[in-house]
């Protein structure tokens, strides 16, 4: 298998742990949390642990893997939370370049009651405290976001990274999140058109990770509650056309879908994906 594919695994055992599932579900990409996703205190990472979880990489060639940020992240705001956002991210980053980590993906976080205008400001001044502390050569990550969040569009996310000018800025596209704001990625003329807006705007290689989750809302819906593959209302055209495209299958896809048992992504769903691959 070509395509890297993988899934956001739990660290309750350990980052080596989450390894050596993936890899034992047929996955070959990882996403994790660095620590607890709902707390903002950040843990000590010991030395043997970073050591066990890169050997088990190496070995196991899970490539790449990649941090998803805590859920309290809010960049597009001033005030206690953000700052605490600055911190933590770059601790994150940090972290990641110690790991062999490619980067952390990230939810911007919502302008709440503040004016859009002034919260774009606000927001590219956040992004860049991080990055100025940040590592040079580990991803800032922007997901784009379903309901009332920033990058809820294609447009807003290219518009950041044409602000910025940093080379780390990258993009996670979440099918789910796409779908729930009005994307349609279905046929193969749809997915051309989708790459070739990042390409001529800031690169592809920009985009450097697919989230394939189905939607358990329809489209246009601006809800996100994310569905097993083929269970959703996105359905599996969509997954089989990028699963098929040239230029959209070099980018690894990081499935985090509630699993068939409940239990969060699992084998089955990496097993259906599998399955839409045209055989040669
Ligand atoms: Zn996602």
């Amino acid at each position: 298998m070509t395509v890297q594919l993988g899934a956001h695994l739990s660290i309750g055992q350990g980052y080596a742990a989450a390894v050596r599932r993936v890899h034992e579900m047929g996955g070959n990409a990882l996403q994790i949390f660095s620590a607890s996703p709902r707390i903002w205190r950040r843990p000590k990472v010991a030395e043997k642990d970073i050591l066990e979880f890169k050997q088990a990489k190496a070995k196991l060639d899970v490539e790449p893997v990649v941090f998803h940020s805590q859920y309290l992240i809010n960049l597009a705001v001033d005030n206690p939370t953000s700052q605490k956002s600055i911190t933590n991210l770059i601790w994150e980053l940090k972290l990641a370049e110690k790991m062999g980590v490619i980067g952390t993906v990230i939810h911007l976080g919502s302008y709440l009651k503040a004016n859009p205008q002034l919260g774009y400001q606000i927001l590219l001044k956040n992004i860049s405290a991080v990055l100025a502390e940040a590592p040079s050569n580990v991803y800032f990550i922007m997901e784009n976001a379903a309901g009332n969040k920033v990058g809820q569009t294609l447009d807003e996310l290219l518009r950041i990274i044409k602000s910025l000018q940093d080379k780390r800025l990258r993009l996670c596209w979440d099918t789910c999140h796409g779908f729930a704001a009005g994307v349609d990625l279905s046929t193969k003329e749809k997915l051309d058109r989708f790459l070739e807006i990042i390409d001529t705007k800031v690169g592809l290689e920009r985009l450097v990770l697919w989230h394939f989750n189905d939607s358990r809302d329809p489209f246009n819906s601006h809800r996100d509650r994310h569905a097993n593959i083929g269970e959703g209302y996105i359905g599996l055209d969509t997954f089989r056309v990028i699963l098929n495209h040239p230029l959209a299958n070099r980018v690894p896809i990081i499935i985090e879908t509630p699993g068939f048992a409940g239990r969060g992504p699992d084998k089955e769903n990496l097993d259906i994906l599998k399955e839409l691959i045209d055989k040669q």
